[in-house]
C-alpha cells in the first residue's frame, strides 16, 4: 500500500510556493493545428518555463517544504536530465547545497548546466554501480535529503501545478494529452483536471519503444522494463513510481504510444508553424493529440508541452531530416 498521496490540496499549496519564483508559462494556440486536428488545441508551454521543463514545479515544491534542519543538510538526487538542473537551480534559489549523481558518460553539456546552477556533481560507473545506491550512501553520508525525480507526493504536487493554470487560464477542457515517462507530471496534472475539469479525459502519452506505463495500467501492477531505445530521452524511463502509478490507476483515463517518426514530425511543425523549440519528449501530447486517433472534432484539448532543452546538433538533424 502506498501512504499518503497527494491530493488537490497539495498541488494548490504548491502553487503558492512557487508564485513569483516559477514562471506563469504562456497558453499558445495555432490555426494550422486547430485546422489539421478539427478541434480546438490549448497548448501549455512548460519548454518556456525556468530550466527549460516543468520539472523545476516539483523539484522547487519539494526543496521549499524542508524543515531547516533538512535545508542545512542538503539534497541529493540521480538524473543526467532535466530533473538534475531543476533540482540544481531550485536548490540555488532557496540557498540549500545539492549533489547530483550522473553517469560517468553523461553529456558535457549536462553536466555543465547543472554545475552552472550550482550543482555538486557526483559521477559514478553506469555499468557497475547502481545510482539509487550511490544516492543512498551519500544521503546517510552526508545526512541529505533524497528526492527522486517521479515517485514523491511533493514533486507530483509541483508538476499539478502548470495543468492547474491551464484549466485556470482556459476553463474546462474535453481531453487533456500529457507526457508520460515516471509520472509525476500525468499524475499531477490528472489531480488538477480531476478537481477543475471533472469531465476531461487525461489521456497519458507515452513513446512507442517503452510502453510500461500502458502496460502497467492495462495489467493493474507496474511492468518494469529495459530501457527504452527512443528520441524521448526524458520518457525512457523503465518503470511507474508507486505513488504515480495510484494516482494513475485512480485518475488517467487511457495511456497511449507514439512513434519516434510522429514526434520528428511534431517537433518540426512546433518549429517551423509555432516558432518554438521543444525537445522530443516534449512532443508525446502533441503527436498523439495531431495523430488523428482519437475523435477530437469540436472538442477543447489541452496538451502540456513539457521541455525544450535541445542538444543543438541533434536537434538540428532532426529538423533537417539527417
Ligand atoms: C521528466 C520529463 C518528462 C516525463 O515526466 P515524468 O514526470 O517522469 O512522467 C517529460 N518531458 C520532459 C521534458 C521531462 O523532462
Amino acid at each position: 500500500m502506498v501512504s499518503a498521496l497527494p491530493t488537490f490540496d497539495d498541488v494548490v499549496a504548491a502553487s503558492q510556493r512557487l508564485a513569483g519564483v516559477a514562471h506563469r508559462t504562456p497558453v499558445l494556440t495555432s490555426r494550422t493545428a486547430d485546422a489539421r486536428s478539427g478541434a480546438s488545441l490549448f497548448f501549455k508551454c512548460e519548454n518556456y518555463q525556468r530550466m527549460g521543463a516543468f520539472k523545476f514545479r516539483g523539484g522547487y515544491n519539494a526543496i521549499a517544504k524542508l524543515s531547516d534542519a533538512q535545508r542545512r543538510a542538503g539534497v541529493v538526487t540521480f538524473s543526467s536530465g532535466n530533473h538534475a538542473q531543476a533540482i540544481a537551480l531550485a536548490a540555488q534559489i532557496l540557498g540549500v547545497k545539492a549533489v547530483i549523481i550522473m553517469p560517468l558518460d553523461a553529456p558535457a553539456a549536462k553536466r555543465a548546466a547543472t554545475e552552472g546552477y550550482g550543482g555538486e556533481v557526483v559521477t559514478y560507473d553506469r555499468y557497475k554501480e547502481d545510482r539509487e545506491a550511490v544516492a543512498r550512501r551519500i544521503q546517510e553520508e552526508r545526512g541529505m535529503t533524497l528526492i527522486p525525480p517521479y515517485d514523491h507526493a511533493d514533486v507530483v504536487a509541483g508538476q499539478g501545478t502548470a495543468a492547474r493554470e491551464l484549466f485556470e487560464e482556459v476553463g474546462e477542457l474535453d481531453y487533456l494529452f500529457v507526457c508520460l515517462g515516471g509520472g509525476g507530471l500525468l499524475s499531477g496534472s490528472a489531480l488538477a483536471a480531476r478537481a477543475l475539469s471533472p469531465n476531461c479525459k487525461v489521456i497519458g502519452v507515452e513513446p512507442e519503444a517503452g510502453n510500461d506505463g500502458q502496460q502497467s495500467f492495462r495489467s493493474g501492477s507496474i511492468v518494469r522494463i529495459e530501457t527504452p531505445k527512443t528520441l524521448a530521452d526524458g520518457a525512457a524511463t523503465t518503470h511507474l513510481g508507486e505513488i504515480t502509478f495510484a494516482l494513475i490507476k485512480a485518475h488517467v483515463d487511457d495511456i497511449v504510444t507514439v512513434s519516434d517518426a510522429q514526434l520528428v514530425g511534431m517537433l518540426r511543425f512546433f518549429a517551423e508553424r509555432m516558432k518554438m523549440v521543444v525537445e522530443p519528449t516534449g512532443c508525446l501530447g502533441a503527436a498523439a493529440a495531431m495523430s488523428g486517433e482519437f475523435p477530437l472534432a469540436g472538442k477543447r484539448v489541452g496538451i502540456i508541452i513539457s521541455g525544450g532543452n535541445v542538444d543543438l546538433k541533434s536537434y538540428g538533424g532532426l529538423l533537417a531530416g539527417a
